[in-house]
């Protein structure tokens, strides 16, 4: 379905409206291309966060390394495996095993695991545990990982260096890689880290039409006290001249200027922007662009040390009716619980050859 390109000083035009009658036609548009391209279908995934263990320093994350208040865990196979079995019981078709960057990861026990969720059940499986060599991707993907999630976070170059230390591989090459191995390739950003400008973000967005993203995950900063950008004062930087807001708002512009560069990727509805909007943030979302959802399946006795951002606002499946009640929040707003994987139709109909890309 042809659309006209949106080229940036469009993007920076929405991303300045504030006017709620005008961006009512964004959202219109977005919901538009969201039906077009992806259907009504509310894809659900079980996220397990399986380890909080993490060696790197990022300015904005609670996992980093440095912060001692956290009580470090990491789950078993077998407890990962009822997870998942919770996962296949309550009928979602993927689950996303996600990790701090943990230094001694052994990448042989993961594709262990993921070997294992293959053999048993028939869930689409996605990695999300960082920046990782290349041989450690292949072998996961050769052991029958579907997926692999990985933000660039800002496509600004300066800003990425300065939130996050230490980097090994860049990020960009890693995601071209992914694709190279066959993965649906996932990445995405945050939404008013400080010092991101909106040009920042227009260029984000731009990014993940030139890399044809499968999936894309955009979520508002959220402080975490115990990291350095959560003792910064909120006036000092959110007050500086182009500086994004942190904000619901600026969260679904993206959202749904993200839905009308990438129509065909898999947009969750992200934890983060729920957390800003408990009770409406999940039904906004999928009303402006998303098209799936991530029910969080991890123990409640590791969730709480899984503390990238406080107060995460989860799907919580352990409690009874939660499921239900999603499901008729659902069709309240004409949607269906996804059935089977939900891969991302983006894969493919995007070129093979990754290699070209910018
Ligand atoms: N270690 C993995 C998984 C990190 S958690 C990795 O680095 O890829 C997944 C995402 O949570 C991150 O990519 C980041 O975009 C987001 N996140 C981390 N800290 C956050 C914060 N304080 N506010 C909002 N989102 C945050």
């Amino acid at each position: 379905m042809p659309t006209p390109p949106i080229g940036r000083e469009h993007i920076l035009a929405w991303l300045h409206e504030e006017n709620p009658e005008r961006l009512e036609a964004l959202w219109r548009l977005a919901d538009q291309r969201r039906r077009e391209c992806v259907g009504d279908e509310v894809h659900l995934r079980g996220l397990i966060e399986f380890s909080n263990v993490c060696g790197r320093q990022c300015a904005y994350c609670g996992l980093r390394q440095p912060n001692t208040k956290l009580r470090r865990y990491r789950m078993t196979a077998d407890d990962v495996m009822a997870s998942v079995r919770e996962a296949e019981r309550n009928g979602f078709g993927a689950v996303v095993l996600q990790s701090g960057e943990d230094p001694e990861l052994d990448p042989s026990w993961l594709a262990g695991l993921v070997r294992r969720i293959r053999r048993e059940t028939k869930l689409a499986i996605t990695l999300s545990v960082g920046e990782r060599a290349p041989e450690e991707l292949r072998l996961w993907r050769e052991a029958g990982a579907d997926r692999y999630l990985l933000r660039f976070e800002t496509s600004n170059p300066k800003l990425f260096a300065s939130i996050h230390p230490g980097s090994v591989f860049s990020r960009l090459d890693l995601l071209r890689e992914l694709g190279r191995l066959g993965y649906e390739v996932g990445s995405g950003v945050m939404i008013g880290i400080p010092g991101q400008s909106v040009d920042d973000l227009a260029g984000d967005i731009l990014l993940f039409e030139t890399l044809n993203l499968d999936m894309i995950g955009v979520g508002p900063f959220i402080p975490h006290p115990d990291t350095p950008f959560g003792r910064l004062d909120p006036k000092r930087w959110l007050d500086r001249p182009g500086q994004t807001p942190n904000s619901e708002l600026m969260t679904y512009k993206v959202l749904a200027l993200t839905r009308l560069v990438c129509p065909y990727a898999n947009i969750p509805s992200t934890t983060a922007l729920a957390t800003l909007n408990p009770s409406q943030g999940h039904r906004l979302a999928l009303s402006r662009g998303a098209n799936v959802v991530m029910p969080n399946v991890t123990p409640a006795r590791f969730r709480e040390q899984y503390a990238i951002y406080p107060d995460k606002a989860c799907i919580d499946v352990g409690a009874d009716g939660a499921l239900t009640d999603l499901a008729s929040h659902l069709a309240a707003i004409g949607r269906t619980a996804g059935k089977g994987r939900g891969d991302s139709p983006n894969k493919g109909r995007r070129a093979t050859d990754w290699t070209k890309r910018r």
